[in-house]
């Protein structure tokens, strides 16, 4: 099929191959003698999506030096006719990745990607954070942030893809292109059985997406919210204990236990269970206390930084004193997520797929890659044991509640006030008491 398209900035393109990718709203067609940009071609373009994609292309490009967090539009497309239509936009190709759950799905990364350790796994997770910090920082919201929109090299770059997607905001006209679709075990609560159509996404609902990713990301594929359902009947949908916000891995009911094959949340590093806890904890109460993007790669670089080296096996990078790659070993009876000598990538096939990407890449493994420059000066707190962190939010959380809803209630401050006074009464008498009957006070 040969198709010739009008260039936005004038001139024309040539797509003359078989379509690389299929979706429910386009296809990615390769452009005739360029190696490095794809087309995106829509079933039925509208003028919505040409007005997100050309306010897209009104903001810079983030910095590709050599790889592309985002694939950004370069062009609107338009239909050779006497009133050219709308058609897509052209885009960088991103070769050689793989979507994001090859890499955390334990028995597809050992096929497909053996050669990609635990290291690695941290790293696509914070190069992951810096490719969402740079379309939040662009004024963007993603809305539909998923496993199957995030591509993944072997060296661990991320790119981001769909952006058309995303939810824009035209500021001079006042009108909010939303982002009417998402995937249910990456909504959060707040928005889960909401019609998406309505609503105005904002970075925070992102931040749960993200913290998700970076949980499956880290805890070989488990979502943060499955476990083991100890109730009667069946288990509730994923969905239905995203709203509960109960987490198995704290719950304290009886009715939840973690998965046997999950990573246990314990042997994370302190700073990471710390961000977990505010993302799907704290965050749970206030959607805006779920740590943004900056602070998960500030949080994975010093993560990254305290990774130890098994003894037994140089490709096992855990945290702690306890090698967690050992151990899952044994649970999987001598299946290794991370055996030795896995150098060489499995598979160097060319099936193709969304955006160009092809299954495996050539050559020796790649050493990950940050996506961006190190962060400056870490600004996250020193780690802190995670009971006590626990603890110390949870009562911050219930001082938050009770001070909001006495602040709404004047009778109900009074009320409070006069209980106060009648403790410190009842506490001074008691006091005075002892000290009498011990003889410290003279008697009235
Ligand atoms: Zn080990």
């Amino acid at each position: 099929m040969r198709l010739n398209y009008i260039a936005g900035a004038g001139g024309s393109v040539v797509l003359d191959g078989q379509s690389i990718g299929r979706g429910g709203e386009g296809q990615i067609m390769p452009v005739s003698g360029s190696g490095t940009l794809v087309a995106k071609i829509f079933h039925q373009p509208t003028l919505e999506r040409w007005w997100k994609v050309w306010l897209i292309m009104g903001k810079p490009a983030p910095p590709a030096n050599g790889h592309c967090p985002v694939a950004w539009p370069v062009e609107c497309l338009f239909t050779h006719e006497a009133k050219p239509q709308f058609a897509g936009y052209l885009m960088p190709r991103i070769a050689a990745a793989q979507p994001v759950f090859m890499y955390y799905t334990h028995d597809l990364r050992l096929i497909r990607c053996p050669a990609f350790t635990y290291a690695y796994l941290v790293r696509a997770a914070r190069n992951l954070s810096a490719a969402v910090g740079m379309v939040h920082g662009r004024g963007f919201a993603i809305g539909d942030l998923n496993e199957s929109n995030i591509l993944v090299r072997e060296d661990a770059l991320v790119t981001l893809i769909d952006s058309d997607s995303w939810q824009v905001r035209d500021t001079e006209r006042g009108i909010t292109y939303r982002c009417p679709v998402g995937k249910g075990e990456f909504i959060p609560p707040e928005l889960q059985g909401r019609n998406l159509a309505d609503v105005d996404r904002c970075p925070h609902h992102d931040h749960f997406a993200l913290a998700v990713l970076i949980w499956k990301l880290l805890g070989e594929g488990c979502h943060p919210f499955d476990g083991v359902f100890h109730g009667g009947g069946d288990p509730p949908p994923l969905e239905a204990r995203i709203v509960s916000g109960v987490l198995p891995w704290r719950d304290r009911s009886g009715l939840w236990s973690p998965k046997p094959g999950a990573v246990f949340f314990g042997l994370l590093h302190p700073v990471l269970q710390d961000l977990f806890y505010r993302a799907f904890s704290a965050g749970h109460r206030e959607p805006r206390l779920r740590p943004d993007a900056a602070a998960w790669q500030d949080g994975l670089r010093r993560a990254e930084a305290d990774l130890q080296t098994c003894p037994r096996n140089p490709r096992h990078r855990h945290w702690g004193t306890r090698c967690v790659w050992c151990e899952r070993t044994t649970l999987l009876g001598g299946i290794d997520p991370f055996p030795a000598g896995s150098s060489q990538p499995a598979q160097r096939g060319t099936s193709p797929g969304r955006n160009g990407r092809r299954n495996g890449t050539a050559g020796k493994q790649a050493v990950p890659v940050p996506q961006v420059a190190a962060a400056a000066a870490a600004t996250a707190p020193p780690a802190t044991p995670q009971p006590l962190v626990q603890l110390l939010n949870d009562i911050h959380g219930l001082c938050r509640q009770a001070s909001a809803r006495l602040t709404k209630h004047p009778f109900m401050v009074l009320g409070t006030a006069a209980i106060l006074i009648l403790i410190v009464e009842a506490a001074a008498f008691l006091i005075v008491s002892f000290l009498r009957s011990a003889g410290r006070l003279p008697q009235p």
